[in-house]
C-alpha cells in the first residue's frame, strides 16, 4: 500500500485531502469533532518530519456557491488546539478564504516547515464535484506531494479526491493513516475473515442494502436483519406486518436473496418478535408482538426481547462481526433497546476476542450514543464509502492512488 509511514516529508509542501465535513450548530459550534481528530496522526507525521501541510476539505453541500454557513474558517480554532495538544508545542495554523487563485498560491509559497494552511471549502467551486481537470491541476500545483486521508469521500470521483492524483507521480501520492486503517480493516473483513462471520444489517430500507447483502452472501455464515427493512422480508415470507415499513416493489428481490442464501448455506436471522407502536412517535402506545402477526394499524419500530436474545447468541458465537444499520428507531427512547442490546453483544464478543467493525452513518451514531465506540474493534468513519466498499465496488479515491 502507498502509505506514509516510511516516507520522509522533510521540506515537502504536502497537500492533504481530509474529510472535515463536521456537524456545526447555528452558532458554528462543532457538534462532533471526530473527523478533525481522525486527521491528526497524518498531520503530526508530516510536521514531525519537517514538512508543511496544506489541508483541503469540503463541508456540507454548498453546490458551487460561496456560502458563509459552510465556511471552514469556523474549524480553525479547534483544529489548532487539537494539533497543538497532539504535538505538545505551538504550531502556526493559517486559513485562506479560497482554495485556488493568486492569494492561495502566495500563501502556499510562503508556508514554512512545520506550518499548516487550511484552504476554504472546495465545494465553493462547482468544479470540485464535477471532477474538473483544470481545477484539479490548480489544486495539485499547490503541493509537492499528495496525501489522501478522506475515506468519507473516497467513493466520489471529485477533483480533489480522485482526478488530482494523476498530477502526482506514483511515488509522490499516498494514503494517510486514516485511509490506511480504513482499507486494512475493510480488507480484513472482506478477504481474511475468521468464521463464523455474521453481518448485522439494519436501518430503514431494503433497497439501500441489497447490494451489500448480495456481496456478503459469498463471505458470511450468518446475516442478522433488523430495523424497518426486516418487515419486507417478513412480508415476503407471508407474515402480517400491519403498518410497518414495507417496500412492496422489493418483495421479489427479497425472496431471491432468501433463496440465494439457502443455496449458499448462509443463515438469515429475522426478528421473531417486535416492539410495536400505534404511531411513529416518541409518545406512541407500545406493545410486543410476533413480527409475523402484527395487528393492522400497528407498526414494528424495534426488535422484541426474544429477537434481541436470539441475535445476541448468534453474535457471541461469531469470530467476525460486521454491523451496519440500527435495529429500530433508536433515536426515540422507547425503540432503542434492540440496538442497545446488539451493541452490548458486539462489545461482549469483541472482549472475547472476536473482530468487530461498525460502519455506516446511523450505526456509528448508535455506538457513540450508547458509549460503545471504544468497545468494538473498529468504527469506520465513512458512511457511504464504507457501504460501497462492502458492496464490492472499486472506490475511485482509492484506485487513483494505487493506479500506475
Ligand atoms: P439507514 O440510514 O437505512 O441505515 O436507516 C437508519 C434509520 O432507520 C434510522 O433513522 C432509524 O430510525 C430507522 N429505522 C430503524 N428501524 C426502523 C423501523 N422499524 N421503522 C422505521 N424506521 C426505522
Amino acid at each position: 500500500m502507498h502509505t506514509i509511514s516510511s516516507y520522509n516529508f522533510c521540506c515537502k509542501k504536502t497537500l492533504v485531502r481530509v474529510d472535515f465535513n463536521v456537524p456545526l450548530d447555528a452558532d458554528f459550534n462543532i457538534m462532533d469533532d471526530s473527523r478533525l481528530r481522525a486527521s491528526i496522526p497524518t498531520i503530526k507525521k508530516i510536521i514531525s518530519d519537517g514538512g508543511s501541510v496544506i489541508l483541503m476539505s469540503h463541508l456540507g453541500r454548498p453546490k458551487g456557491v460561496v456560502s458563509e454557513k459552510y465556511s471552514l474558517k469556523y474549524l480553525v480554532q479547534h483544529l489548532n488546539k487539537l494539533i497543538n495538544e497532539e504535538l505538545g508545542c505551538s504550531i502556526n495554523l493559517f486559513f485562506v478564504n479560497n482554495c485556488i487563485g493568486e492569494n492561495v498560491i502566495s500563501k502556499c509559497n510562503s508556508l514554512k516547515e512545520k506550518e499548516v494552511l487550511l484552504l476554504e471549502n472546495l465545494r465553493f467551486h462547482k468544479e470540485e464535484e464535477s471532477g474538473d481537470e483544470i481545477f484539479s491541476k490548480q489544486l495539485a500545483d499547490l503541493g509537492d506531494v499528495f496525501v489522501n486521508d478522506a475515506f468519507g469521500t473516497a467513493h466520489r470521483a471529485h477533483a480533489s479526491t480522485t482526478i488530482i492524483a494523476k498530477h502526482f507521480a506514483p511515488e509522490n501520492r499516498f494514503f494517510g493513516f486514516l485511509m490506511e486503517a480504513e482499507i486494512k480493516n475493510a480488507e480484513k473483513v472482506l478477504h481474511k475473515a475468521e468464521k463464523p462471520f455474521c453481518a448485522i444489517i439494519g436501518g430503514a430500507k431494503v433497497s439501500d442494502k441489497i447490494l451489500i447483502i448480495e456481496n456478503l452472501l459469498d463471505r458470511v455464515t450468518d446475516i442478522i436483519i433488523g430495523g424497518g427493512m426486516a418487515y419486507t422480508f417478513i412480508k415476503a415470507q407471508g407474515g402480517k406486518i400491519g403498518n410497518s415499513l414495507c417496500e412492496i416493489d422489493r418483495l421479489e428481490t427479497v425472496k431471491n436473496i432468501l433463496s440465494k442464501a439457502a443455496a449458499k448455506n448462509v443463515v438469515i436471522h429475522l426478528p421473531i418478535d417486535s416492539i410495536i407502536a400505534d404511531k411513529f412517535s416518541k409518545d406512541a402506545e407500545t406493545s410486543e408482538s410476533d413480527s409475523n402477526n402484527i395487528s393492522e394499524e400497528w407498526m414494528g419500530l424495534d426488535i422484541g426481547s426474544k429477537a434481541a436474545e436470539h441475535f445476541g447468541n448468534v453474535i457471541k458465537n461469531c469470530k467476525t462481526i460486521l454491523w451496519n444499520g440500527p435495529m429500530g428507531v433508536f433515536e426515540m427512547e422507547k425503540f432503542q433497546k434492540g440496538t442497545l442490546s446488539i451493541a452490548k453483544a458486539v462489545a461482549e464478543a469483541t472482549q472475547q476476542g472476536s473482530f468487530s467493525i461498525v460502519g455506516g452513518g446511523d450505526s456509528i451514531a448508535a455506538v457513540n450514543k450508547f458509549g460503545f465506540a471504544d468497545k468494538v474493534s473498529y468504527v469506520s468513519t465513512g458512511g457511504g464509502a464504507m457501504l460501497e466498499y462492502f458492496e464490492g465496488k472499486t472506490l475511485p479515491g482509492i484506485a487513483a492512488i494505487k493506479s500506475i
